[in-house]
């Protein structure tokens, strides 16, 4: 078929938990917890579902939810949000994502993206017609590279996509980095896309700064949330968008046209959980932390390098020790399924960059204890 996305291959998630199933591996690779969101919301989805809140609900979400999202927005980060016009409710922060690239790129322009990065962006973003300006983050601690970030903006760049607390490596960019950033978005009159999901999965010491909270950057950035993270409901597929009204306004008309809406059962138990949940979310680290402290001292105790940083679920290994002649970190990451029973995910498909780093695996640590021991106990019997 002569179409440009039959030739996109099926995204590393899938490949590699299929994999798991059929091999019926400790899946430590796609990022979903086994502990999930609080049961009032599950409550309140149920009932919200059997009180006929079964037709479409408002195009850019119910106000119960767009109005909890403006409080949590100025509640979290001090960022005041009008709901009525600065908040749209997405099916999870990939249709928000999405819509952002359709309802803003003109074929042409320039989308600066980090390397490593989530395996959507660049392919929604050429779909939209963005021509893609992908800039490492220097190894092995994933740092700014500023020189090469500032060489990358021109006069074509409309945005710059930054992902923090980030995924794949877990780290969370500091105050210093995220004003470096602002400061070439500003100059440049460049649009930021700043994905948050994992805002709230951050532990040791750090802090979730929001870009948009910065001076000079709430009228130039939208930032985006999930309820598949904050509550740990990802099959939810609820998620939010925030931002000045004259731009949320374009990718609002993205929105319409590719699901108009999201479910209202579901919205409903969002609501709640953002106005009355904040313990869950706010807990949500130090659990993360703890499970880290299970995994990763045991890897390390193996011969895999990590990297040490302090959000979302996943930490990354350097498996330089174990890699055979010619071999890939994918070719790796399917040997250990198949014959160690531990799925990991390979990181080289997270790059938009030529050549990119080979020896790098993602282990995801937000798993019951039992499958972090198992998966531990596999590696230690396999090497
Ligand atoms: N952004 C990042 C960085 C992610 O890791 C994910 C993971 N699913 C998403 C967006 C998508 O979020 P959602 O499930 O709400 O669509
Ligand atoms: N965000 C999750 C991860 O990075 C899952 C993504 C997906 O399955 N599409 O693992």
């Amino acid at each position: 078929l002569n179409v440009t996305l039959a030739n996109i291959p099926t995204t590393i998630f899938t490949v590699m938990s299929s994999l798991a199933v059929e091999h019926n591996s400790v899946n430590l690779g796609q990022g979903f917890p086994d502990d999930e969101g609080p049961d009032a919301m599950k409550k309140i989805a149920g009932e919200a579902l059997m009180q006929f809140h079964n037709q479409y609900p408002p195009m850019m979400g119910i106000p119960e939810l767009r109005q909890a999202v403006a409080k949590h927005s100025e509640r979290e980060q001090g960022i005041p949000v009008d709901w009525a016009s600065e908040v749209l409710i997405t099916v999870g922060a990939t249709e928000g994502i999405a819509a952002a690239f359709l309802g803003l790129i003109n074929p042409g322009d320039e989308v600066i993206f980090l390397d490593p990065c989530y395996d959507s962006y660049a392919t929604m973003a050429k779909m939209a017609g963005a021509v893609v300006k992908p800039v490492k983050l220097s190894l092995p601690d994933f740092k700014l590279p500023r020189e090469e970030l500032a060489a990358a903006f021109s006069p074509s760049t409309k945005l710059i996509l930054l992902n923090s607390p980030h995924n794949p490596s877990g780290k969370v960019f500091d105050i210093e980095e995220l004003k470096f950033i602002a400061d070439l978005c500003i100059k440049h009159d460049v649009l930021v896309l700043s994905d948050e999901v994992y805002e709230h999965l951050v532990f040791g010491n750090q802090k979730h700064i929001s870009i948009r909270s910065l001076s000079g950057m709430k009228e130039r950035t939208l930032r985006l949330g999930s309820a598949g993270k904050t509550f740990s409901f990802t099959s939810w597929k609820v998620g939010w968008m925030t931002g000045p009204a004259v731009i949320l306004a374009p990718i609002t008309k993205a929105h319409q046209f590719m699901v108009f809406t999201v479910a209202s059962s579901l919205q409903r138990a969002v609501a709640h959980g953002l106005d009355n949940e904040k313990d869950f979310y706010r807990s949500l680290g130090l659990s993360l932390e703890r499970k880290r402290s299970l995994l990763e001292p045991r890897l390390q105790a193996l011969g895999f390098k990590t990297v040490p940083t302090y959000g979302a679920y996943f930490v990354m290994a350097d498996i330089s020790n174990f890699l055979r002649e010619g071999e890939t970190d994918e070719m790796f990451a399917k040997r250990l399924t198949i014959e160690a029973g531990v799925t990991t995910i390979p990181i080289s498909g997270f790059y938009l960059s030529p050549n990119p780093p080979k020896h790098l695996v993602r282990f995801c640590f937000c798993k019951e204890d039992a499958k972090l021991h198992a998966a531990c106990d596999r590696l230690e019997s396999y090497f």
